[in-house]
């Protein structure tokens, strides 16, 4: 059982799956020092650690986050379990405002993924 804190937040408990290898959001596929943040699938309103757990754990196609709903909580620190808005954190330089811990700036790469959003890392094709 993941352990969640007791404040405010208390009593709404957030779903988070996929193929996690310890306590800090880390899965099988991403598990570098700096992957500790998992992102939510608005298709599922489910965590997942990336888009790799939601291909081999969902039973369904996974769908991008869209531009209209940035302002909810949709990424979650590992570290502190705390729930960031998609643009908290695009605008947080890759550090959690809330227990400062590093994120991946690598994610940044993957974001088409996840979100809806005009940020394609150069050759957007393939892959
Ligand atoms: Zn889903
Ligand atoms: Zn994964
Ligand atoms: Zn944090």
């Amino acid at each position: 059982m993941l352990r969640v804190k007791t404040d405010e937040g208390a009593g709404k408990r957030m779903k988070l799956l996929g193929k996690l290898v310890d306590d800090q959001t880390r899965c099988v596929h991403y598990n570098g020092r700096l992957d500790v943040i998992a992102i939510k699938f608005s298709c599922c309103d489910t965590y997942y650690p990336c888009y790799e757990c939601h291909r081999e754990t969902a039973d369904h196609e996974a769908v991008l986050w869209p531009a209209s709903r940035f302002g909810e909580k949709a990424v979650l620190c590992g570290v502190c379990r705390s729930e960031l808005t998609v643009n908290e954190y695009f605008s947080c330089g890759y550090v959690c405002p809330y227990c400062r811990a590093n994120f991946n700036p690598k994610c940044a790469a993957h974001a088409h993924l996840y979100f809806e959003t005009d940020i394609r890392g150069g050759t957007a094709s393939g892959a």
